[in-house]
């Protein structure tokens, strides 16, 4: 038991999210979003007690100014002297991290090594981590990466059916992501059911608008449907999910469209987006179906047939199935995916509970199948960010 409180800092390429938690309880006592780092009119917004606050950046439009302004919220409020240490979430670990790590220069390197794995995410990760080490000086800080759940993954299952020397020479290989919430999930379903995980072959499918899906068995990652990058695997909130590779030349020769275009469009305007026309949020996706909407139809349709088939190869990778996991805000609070899900996975003995299943929203947790079923069915929010406070704390020794 510790009086001390966590920060916990996700740094984007313009962005940056931060929260002080109590470790013991999983209270959030203060939340900040930065954003439009590194333009102008870049600010931030606070979040205490159910206020809102927000300042102005421009002075300082970077991730080192949105840092200087989360210290002087703290101060404001008193919290400064109560933060213990700083844990931070870092997109790619690559093959050098499989658990989360207290930083020092050595950690540090590693994470600028795994660069050309997270592009975009790694430097934005460093630069948060500099500011935090010379604004919060002489705090421990930890790093809990996506990547290291899936560390456990079989070769077999991380290898791409490519000429071997490209993992050899550039480490391409499936990594994985949503680990982080994964290892969260994981342990409170086990908690939840009463069971231990190491019994429990589970598939946990982490829908948010980035989406992707897990087979565990013996509490850890055996496949997991992100591979090099978040774009493989299921259909997402806009990007395409498994597509045929050849896709690129197609464009390139018929549509003149560059890589990079041809990248942006699988990761930006694809998915629930691309194909409805409409929106990337699953909730209008819903509404605007149940309207009659024929491109939010065929979304959504798309949407569930491609989860109901992973979830059908995530049971071969997991050897077996006890637990169907939906968490993130779309496992989380849609009825209608899951009972449609549900409805193509009947063959595996799966039968829905109407009423469980309508119950089971807005952070409830509850299991959705009749007692007949030969799997249960269970929805188990997420939380990030108390599985980063959690690590952080165990490993700064609070
Ligand atoms: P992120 O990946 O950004 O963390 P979240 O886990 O917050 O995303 O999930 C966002 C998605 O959850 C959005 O597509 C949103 O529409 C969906 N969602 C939230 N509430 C509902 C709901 N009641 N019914 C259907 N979808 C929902």
């Amino acid at each position: 038991m510790t009086q001390k409180l966590i920060l916990v800092l996700n740094c984007g390429s313009s962005s940056l999210k931060g929260a002080v938690l109590d470790n013991d309880s999983g209270e959030v006592l203060l939340s900040c979003l930065a954003e439009k780092l590194n333009l102008p009119d870049a600010y931030i917004t606070f979040k205490f007690n159910g206020e809102k606050r927000k300042v102005d950046l421009s002075a300082k439009p970077d991730h080192t100014g949105a840092v200087e302004a989360l210290m002087e919220e703290l101060k404001a409020h008193d919290l400064d002297s109560r933060i213990g240490a700083i844990g931070h979430r870092v997109v790619s670990g690559g093959e050098l991290y499989s658990e989360s790590i207290l930083v020092d220069d050595e950690v540090i390197a590693g994470i600028e090594k795994c660069i050309p794995l997270a592009p975009l995410h790694n430097p934005a990760h460093l630069l948060g981590l500099r500011a935090a080490q010379s604004i919060f000086k002489g705090l421990p800080n930890v790093v809990v990466f996506d990547t290291a759940f899936h560390q456990t993954m079989p070769e077999h299952a991380y290898t791409y059916a490519i000429p071997h020397e490209l993992y050899e020479k550039y480490g391409l290989r499936r990594y994985g992501a949503h680990g982080t919430s994964y290892r969260y999930v994981s342990d409170e379903t086990a908690r939840f059911l009463g069971k231990d995980k190491k019994d429990l072959r589970m598939v946990i499918a982490h829908l948010g608008n980035g989406a992707s899906i897990t087979a565990v068995a013996n509490g850890e990652s055996r496949d997991t449907s992100m591979g090099l990058t978040p774009l493989e695997g299921l259909v997402m909130g806009t990007r395409s999910g498994d597509i045929d590779p050849a896709v690129f030349s197609f464009l390139a020769e018929n549509a003149n469209m560059t890589i990079a275009q041809i990248t942006e469009m699988l990761n930006k305007k694809s998915g629930l987006l691309g194909i409805s026309g409409l929106s990337n949020d699953c909730r209008t996706i819903e509404e605007e179906a149940a309207n009659g909407h024929a491109g939010a139809k065929l979304a959504l349709e798309i949407f569930i047939y491609r989860l109901a088939k992973y979830i059908g190869s995530m049971t071969v990778a997991a050897g077996g199935l006890d637990a169907l996991v939906f968490t993130g805000g779309i496992g989380e609070n849609s009825d209608i995916i899951r009972e449609r899900v549900l409805g193509y996975l009947g063959f595996l003995g799966l039968h829905i509970d109407q009423e469980a299943n309508l119950k089971a929203r807005f952070g409830n947790a509850g299991v959705i199948t009749t007692a007949d079923s030969k799997a249960v069915v269970v929805v188990i929010p997420t939380n990030e960010e108390l599985m980063i406070a959690h690590d952080t704390a165990r490993l700064s020794g609070l």
